[in-house]
């Protein structure tokens, strides 16, 4: 949630004097940080996803799960597109699908809980955002909060 803020700051806000003798890092997913066989992506993950994945495990093998974007879902259910058609601020054009668009079915933006989709067109995501005049910090802000990778410096 903080992702845009100054980490050293941060950290003297908790720590005070002794914060500068601390390594401090954006939070960020596991593969990150070690090696890991699979990623099942969410927060929390599907249900579908994590039984998908056990079942095929259990077959010696790993699932194939969709590589297109919350977009995709969401128009195959019909819903009003909210970046469109409302001019709010819905990242599902970047986020991996999966969760069936679970948050705009309901009128809700997609805040990219699932992360990025791999070949996220950020350029165009970005320039459309502009356009329909939000700032360039509001729009940085919201991608960072799941993914610090994406930001501006
Ligand atoms: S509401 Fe969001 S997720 Fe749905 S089509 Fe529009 S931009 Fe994509
Ligand atoms: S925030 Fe986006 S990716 Fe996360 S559940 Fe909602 S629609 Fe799906």
């Amino acid at each position: 949630m903080k992702n845009d803020q100054s980490r050293k700051e941060l950290a003297e806000a908790v720590y005070g004097d002794s914060a500068h003798s601390l390594l401090t890092f954006a939070p960020g997913p596991l593969h990150r940080f070690v090696t890991v066989d699979f990623t099942i992506v969410g927060c929390p993950p599907e249900k579908t996803e994590v039984l998908a994945t056990l079942a095929s495990l259990l077959h010696g093998t790993l699932p194939v799960f969709p590589d297109y974007p919350v977009c995709t879902e969401c128009r195959n259910s019909e819903n009003l597109c909210l970046l469109i058609e409302k001019d709010e601020l819905c990242l599902g054009p970047l986020i991996q699908s999966g969760c069936n668009a679970r948050c705009p079915a309901v009128s809700i933006v997609c805040e990219g809980c699932r992360g990025p989709v791999v070949e996220a067109n950020v350029a165009a995501e970005l320039a459309l955002l502009l356009e329909k005049d939000f700032s360039k910090e509001e729009i940085m802000s919201r991608m960072r909060r799941f993914y610090p990778e994406w930001n501006n410096e």
